[in-house]
């Protein structure tokens, strides 16, 4: 298996190797929420994949600019609507300014984010903070005559694009033919097209829609797929190398923003196209009209029908590296429970690491060897296209070779110092840096130095009620915290504490 790094590219459908334009350097841009609402599992399923794909290039030893848009800027509610903008209707709703909404859903995104351990992007551009942009990107197409106005909207010419370019469709693999737009923009103003494939770039607001902006055209705002093109040619170049999503988005947003640097610049913005698989639950779609449809929030509880009870969040974050990211997802109880599973037999194997000692082998023995070749196994299939479901098969072999070292079926003598030492800078590295899990019997969401600091103080105070004989205190401090689900032990050597 290579060492290189391969991943497929959705362009080519093909496994390819991967070269950065620059070398040591990565663009990385993927398709941020729509703030109107909660975000759902789904989305959390894309962001941690390209979290990990994310943390594996930086221990690549790649210096990555990871850019993750905000889509705040209303869009058409859908192809069956009346063309009121998803943002005023959540706005008028909740009798808040759309930036309100967009505000209040943007903490909640970040709040889930750090939730599920994922890093903060470079830069988190928001579509609103980016209209001139937008507009310049308006002008440069029509300049170039692949957009026209109708009406004070802007469209974009597919068919024209696409006769000249001879390229529209390639990364969803649709025929221009076949295209009848199923852009969200495509019910309304129908009669302002040339073709129902051309989409809009910039619309004119009804008097009802409230985020507007001026421009040269209307007072109105930009298309959708608008945004990622002017942001990611902004913050990584005409060229930058990776894109990604989920492959909802194929068609046709991202098939519009290529169209749409095509027709501004010329440059086709990413080399690779990455694309993330849909989230299921019970093997069927979620969705919210047939009731199909869990919150992360509900999973964290356990209050659901679809569930026998609450699952944590690095439980949820080791069942979704269980399956490949372009493989779909099919959420269910008994797939959540094996997950917990695994999740404690990799942190406990884990910890048994971490405690063995005595290693005195020469490294030339069998178990040595074969230490050394799973460690490399899993690298290898992390090489392969960011394989997290094989990457852990190998962590698992070798969880299985720890307890037998632990329990003396195998011997200490077999296993030199030096691969003792690589194998636990390789559960460190693979288990925290990569995967991004967390301990969650010493940590709690993620804030663990602080708290770890805190329990400390906490524990102390409660010591010094303790020597003083002052049961009282002692026992209010141990119910409180469990009231907030921390529990404290007392041992021999004084207390310890877990988040139950
Ligand atoms: P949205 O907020 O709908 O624009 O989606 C944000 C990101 O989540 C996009 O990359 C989508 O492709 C992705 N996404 C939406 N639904 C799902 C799903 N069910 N499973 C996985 N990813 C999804
Ligand atoms: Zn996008």
């Amino acid at each position: 298996m290579s060492q290189e790094l391969i991943v497929h590219n959705s362009v080519s459908r093909k496994k390819e190797a991967f070269k950065p334009l620059e070398e040591g350097y990565v663009g990385l841009y993927v398709c941020g929420p729509t703030v109107y609402s909660d975000v759902h599992l789904g989305n959390c399923r894309t962001f941690v994949s390209f979290d990990v794909i994310y943390r594996y290039l930086l221990h690549l030893g790649y210096r990555v600019r990871y850019v993750r848009n905000i889509t705040d800027v209303g869009h058409l509610t859908g192809d069956s609507d009346d063309g009121e903008d998803k943002m005023s209707k959540r706005a008028k709703l909740e009798k808040l300014e759309p930036m309100e909404v967009a505000h209040k859903y943007t903490n909640g995104f970040h709040d889930m984010m750090r939730i599920f351990n994922t890093h903060s992007p470079s830069i988190e551009p928001r579509a609103t903070g980016h209209i001139p942009e937008q507009i310049e990107m308006v002008q440069a197409i029509l300049d170039n005559g692949y957009a026209y106005e109708s009406n004070g909207s802007v469209y974009f010419d597919t068919l024209k694009f696409a006769k000249e370019k001879g390229t529209y469709g390639d990364l969803s693999g649709r025929k221009i033919e076949e295209l009848m737009a199923e852009s969200r923009d495509n019910l309304k103003n129908q009669d302002e097209k040339r073709h129902p494939a051309d989409f809009a770039i910039w619309m004119k607001a009804a008097p009802e829609h409230l985020m507007r902006w001026n421009s040269p055209w209307s007072v109105g705002f930009p298309g959708w797929h608008l945004e990622c093109s002017a942001m990611s040619t902004k913050y990584l170049g005409e060229q930058f190398d990776i894109h990604g999503g989920g492959n909802d988005l194929k068609f046709p947003h991202h098939e519009n923003e290529v169209a749409q640097n095509l027709g501004s610049c010329n440059c086709a913005g990413a080399r690779y196209w990455l694309h993330t698989n849909m989230l299921l639950m019970n093997g069927k779609k979620m969705s919210k009209s047939d009731g199909n449809t869990i919150t992360p929030t509900q999973l964290f509880t356990g209050e659901s029908v679809h569930i026998s009870k609450g699952f944590s969040p690095m439980v949820i974050r080791f069942f979704m590296l269980q399956s490949h990211y372009r493989s779909t997802l099919d959420l269910t109880d008994e797939a959540l429970q094996a997950a917990e599973k695994g999740y404690k037999r990799l942190l406990e194997g884990n910890k048994a690491l971490m405690a063995l000692n005595g290693a005195s082998g020469s490294g030339d023995s069998a178990l040595d060897k074969e230490i050394n070749e799973l460690i490399d196994g899993a690298f290898a299939e992390m090489n392969d296209d960011f394989n997290t479901p094989k990457a852990l098969a190998r962590l698992f072999e070798l969880v299985s070779k720890i307890n037998s070292l632990k329990g003396g079926q195998l011997s200490m003598k077999e296993v030199s110092a030096a691969t003792l030492e690589r194998l636990q800078e390789t559960f460190r590295i693979f288990i925290f840096d990569i995967l991004g899990l967390l301990d969650e019997e010493t940590t709690a969401g993620g804030n663990n130095q602080a708290l770890d600091k805190a329990m400390e103080l906490i524990l102390d105070i409660r010591q010094e009620a303790r020597t003083n004989k002052d049961w009282g205190t002692s026992d209010k401090i141990r119910d409180a915290l469990k009231a907030a689900g921390i529990a404290v032990k007392d041992g021999k050597d004084g207390a310890s504490w877990s988040v139950e």
